[in-house]
């Protein structure tokens, strides 16, 4: 699910710092699309053309291949959205709704979330060295406390940071020695990714351990849904990363790749459901469906909610079916990979 305000604050991006020439609205494409959704209503926002390629630093001239809400880099083949958001529009995009402190699905859903982290804390716990572990966009610390209850010395970084062990600022202020560093679903969420999986390597120690998991815009979920693709999430999500790319930036930071999949960085099935729901009429939003009314990104009937719902469940055999089918093909709508220093 898109999720981590984070580390987008305003002091370390170079590209808010350059002037530019206002993006061109994209009328084309508002006049085609039959059905406004979050993407084309991006297009239409006025803000910075992007410059550069947000993964690699390429710059991006006007002969880049762009689509809606994004353009593409010749040199890494990642996209970077555009237009580039301003830290207003992103603190706007934000918004309290996105992580409200009474929880975001309710009783059930935030105990499976609780259960994933744990499931993650193990894993992490039993493969990496002895010494600390940084959550970078650590949300309400879930992570943080599942590693602290097995005895590992945690802490989460996050931009409003609350709660002990946390601690607001930027990975680049981050100074010491790691044994592990973990990018969950936070990756693409910042303005410079790159830069931050160059520092993170920097900041292992030897036989330490990165775990990276993030949205796979090479996925066929992404193939399929297009601009409605749940994962896309403009203009929060800044980066739009292939699997391959990001491997290759791993191995590029002088780290060696280890274990890459394509069912553990999540909301593999649940992307096919919401795309799946979201294409019948009304295009039914269905995590906002499943979300608290407070987390709602819209305020949405008890109708319009049993209907999303109602449809999930209908549909729920394909979108396993589906999901199964990317994570064999290893097009999975996430991946996550694990590299060593
Ligand atoms: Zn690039």
């Amino acid at each position: 699910m898109p999720k981590r305000s984070m580390t987008r604050g305003p002091r370390s991006h170079r590209y808010s710092r350059l002037v530019l020439e206002p993006a061109p609205v994209n009328a084309a494409q508002s006049r085609t699309a039959p059905e406004p959704n979050q993407t084309t209503s991006w297009c239409s926002t006025s803000g910075p053309r992007t410059p550069a390629c947000a993964w690699c630093g390429s710059a991006l001239g006007d002969d880049a291949p762009r689509d809606a809400g994004k353009v593409w880099c010749g040199q890494c083949g990642v996209a970077t959205t555009s237009p580039w958001p301003t830290d207003a529009q992103l603190e706007a995009a934000y918004g309290d709704w996105y992580r409200p402190e009474s929880g975001r699905f309710g009783g059930v859903g935030d105990a499976l979330l609780r259960r994933a982290r744990s499931t993650l804390a193990r894993r992490i716990d039993r493969t990496a060295p002895a010494g600390r572990v940084l959550d970078v966009g650590a949300g309400d610390g879930t992570l943080v406390s599942a590693l602290r209850d097995r005895g590992r010395d945690a802490i989460g970084l996050e931009r409003h940071a609350t709660g002990e062990h946390m601690q607001g600022g930027e990975i680049a202020d981050v100074t010491g020695t790691w044994a592990a560093i973990v990018f969950w679903h936070s990756l693409e969420h910042l303005r410079e990714p790159g830069a931050a999986l160059a520092h993170a390597a920097r900041l292992l120690a030897p036989g330490g351990l990165l775990v990276v998991a993030l949205p796979n815009i090479a996925s066929r979920q992404a193939a399929r849904f297009g601009d409605r693709w749940f994962a896309l999430d403009l203009p929060r999500h800044l980066v739009h990363v292939p699997a391959a790319a990001l491997t290759a930036k791993l191995t590029g930071v002088g780290l060696h790749v280890g274990r890459v999949s394509h069912l553990r960085g999540g909301q593999v099935a649940f992307g096919w459901a919401h795309g799946l729901v979201g294409r019948l009429p009304g295009h039914p939003d269905l995590y906002d469906a499943i979300r608290a009314p407070q987390a709602r990104s819209a305020p949405m009937s008890n109708a319009a909610r049993l209907y999303a719902i109602a449809a999930a469940a209908v549909l729920s055999p394909v979108a396993m079916l589906m999901a199964a089918v990317e994570v064999v093909t290893r097009r999975g709508g996430s991946v996550y990979v694990e590299a060593r220093r």
